[in-house]
Parts: structure tokens; sequence; C-alpha cells
């Protein structure tokens, strides 16, 4: 049979970074500790919320999500207009480069940081720029230095995916001072509720008299819904309409609006297991630092270690003894926060590990 001919796709597609999601768990054996997943089942007034749910799904969900919108509006004290959600923060990233970028433009965000964004920012037809950290950090005056009149957006995570620091108050106040009123910059918070360092802003405040600051939060990891794919945008309006203008319709799920807002109602329960993760870290870190580790103080659910060549000799050593952990290249281990006998394991493993 002649070959027929292959449809015209965009030239460059096939050449996109792919984003390289962690593996699934060989068993429910093993602790995976992979994907910065929050380790609790759902509660069961969560779950509750979705079984109402299931008897409706053959009907399509509200498009607007209108009452997540109002009680997130009620809960964080900002307009419902400046909500925009979105299928998981990532959605969201997505949603916003659609709206802010095209071809030729240049997206700036440290790195390394968030394994999607360099995937997005190409995937959208935009120039990723990479500035690299300075001691597992963001380098925000480097990233401000980086900015030309092609830099149309700007990714600051804060925490930072995978290196768990954090940027402080006066500096991201000064990099925000410098940047032009013309770019975006996009906060994804989406570890805001693990950081306890009070010299850690809260974007939200940031944002308020900043109309080109845009935030990101997700109920895919404190709230633990990473399956549901629920986050969103808070943003002014001239920026959360042009979301809206690109966000899928309804691509936030019944099941998720119902369990999203079933969480924010269960909020004390769930900042409570976010305290025992929080304090969890800290055992975590100072257990690895007495046993010989140099760790980053972590401001998220999961902490790093910088093992260069030996990464996946420890990632396999870890698997070997039934903990999965996150490998990136031969620059470091990102290992999630468990429940205390998911830590006890992996510490066992680390104290074993000669270095
Ligand atoms: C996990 C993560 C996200 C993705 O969150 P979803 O809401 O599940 O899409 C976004 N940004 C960072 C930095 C993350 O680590």
């Amino acid at each position: 049979m002649p070959s027929a001919p292959a449809p015209r796709l965009r030239a460059d597609v096939s050449g996109l970074p792919r984003y390289v999601p962690g593996r699934a768990a060989p068993s429910d054996l093993v602790d995976k500790l992979s994907s910065n997943e929050n380790p609790y089942p759902p509660l069961q007034s969560v779950i509750a919320s979705m079984g109402e749910e299931l008897g409706r799904v053959n009907r399509y969900p509200d498009a607007k999500s209108s009452e997540l919108i109002a009680e997130l509006s009620a809960s964080l004290a900002v307009p419902p207009e400046h909500l925009v959600p979105g299928t998981g923060s990532l959605g969201v990233i997505k949603d916003l480069l659609c709206a802010a970028v095209g071809e030729g433009d240049e997206v700036l965000f440290a790195w390394r940081s968030f394994e999607a964004y360099p995937t997005l920012v190409w995937a959208a037809g935009a120039t990723p720029v990479q500035i690299p950290l300075r001691d597992e950090r963001h380098d925000l005056e480097a990233m401000a230095d980086a900015v030309t009149d092609r830099t149309r957006m700007i990714i600051v995570c804060n925490p930072n995916n995978p290196t768990s620091t954090a940027v402080h108050r006066g500096e991201l106040e000064r990099f925000l001072d410098r940047v032009p009123d013309d770019v975006l910059v996009v906060l994804d918070e989406a570890y805001r509720e693990f950081v306890d360092d009070t010299d850690v802003p809260d974007g939200i405040e940031l944002y308020r008299d900043r109309p080109n600051v845009a935030v990101l939060r997700t109920f895919s990891k404190a709230y633990g819904l990473a399956r549901l794919r629920v986050g969103y945008a808070v943003a002014h309006p001239t920026v959360a309409a042009a979301l809206r203008a690109c966000s899928l319709p309804f691509g936030v799920s019944g099941l998720a609006q119902a369990a999203a807002r079933a969480s924010l109602k269960a909020e004390p329960e769930l900042l409570e297991r976010v305290r025992t993760l929080v304090a969890e870290r800290t055992r975590v870190t100072d257990a690895l630092r007495a046993a010989g580790w140099s760790v980053p103080d972590s401001q998220a659910n999961f902490v790093w270690l910088r093992l260069g060549s030996r990464t996946q000799a420890f990632a396999v050593a870890c698997e070997a003894a039934g903990v999965m952990v996150r490998p990136f290249g031969d620059e470091g281990v990102r290992i999630t926060i468990g429940t205390p006998e998911q830590n006890d394991r992996l510490l066992k493993i680390a104290g074993d590990w000669r270095m």
C-alpha cells in the first residue's frame, strides 16, 4: 500500500521536550516519595461530596465553577472576578501562556525549577530562557537582568520545585519593582501552605497592588486532590479575563469542584495534616544533616539532595529498599515528605548509604 501523506503539523513539534512524570509505584507496598503528593487519603467529608456528584456525571459541570469561586473569594479576600480555576495549576499555566505569549516571545524562569515549564513554554511556541539557580535558590537579580523586549512572562516558583528553597519578601519586591509593568510575573505557589518562614511573602499580598502579577495555587498538594486536577489563578481583571478566554470550557470537572469545595470546608483538618508534614520535614532535614548530608532549608513538602553523579545510584538504592524518590539527571534527588513511618524508612536508607 502506498504510504499516505502525513498530516502537516507544526515543524518543531516532534522536537519538543517532553514532561517526564514520576513513574507509578510498582505496588502498594512501595513508599512513593517521588511526586510530592500528600500521603494522607481523602477525608470522609470530601469523599461524601464526590459521592453526591457521581449520580450527576451525565450532566456537564458548572462551566464557571461559580460556587467554588465564591467560596475561594471569601476565604482569600479577593474579588471573584480575580479568580480563574483550571485543570490543575498546570492547566492554568498553559492557559496563561496561551493568553500572554506567542511565536518568538521569551518566557523566563529559574533552572532547575518545575520540569513542566520548558515543555509548556515550547508548546506555546515561545522560547524558554532559563536562569541558573544560585545556591539552590532563584537568582532574582540575574532574572531581572535577563529581561529583554521579547520577555512576555516570568515564572517564579516559590517555594521552588525541586530544590525546596523560597525567596524572601525584600528580594521579591525589589525584583518586582525592576520588572517592566507590561511583563506578566507568575508566582507559582503550589506549596504555599507548607511555608512557615514569615520572611517568605504570600503572593496574594504582593499581587494586590501590582496588576502584572498573577498567583497560582493548587488543591493537588496540601489539600491532597492531585488526581482530580484543580488549581486556580489569582490575577487582576485584564489578565483574569484573558485567561478565561483561553481556558478549556468545562475543564474543571464536577467531581473536582465538589471535592475542592468540601476541602475548603474541611480546611482546619487539612491544615492540621500540613502541620504534621511540616514537623516531619524538620525532623527529616535534621536527621539527614546529622547523618552528614547537606540539605537546603525546605519550605515545601519535599527535601532536595544534590547528589551530582551519584543521583541515579541513590535512587536505585532507595527503590531496591522499597522507597521511590525522584532523581533529576545527574543533579540531585527530590524526596517527598511522607507519613512518619515512610520517612523513617527513607532515613534508614539514607543513613546506611555510603557517600
Ligand atoms: C505540583 C506542581 C504544580 C502542578 O500542580 P497541579 O495543580 O497538580 O497541576 C504546579 N507547579 C509546581 C511548582 C508544582 O510542583
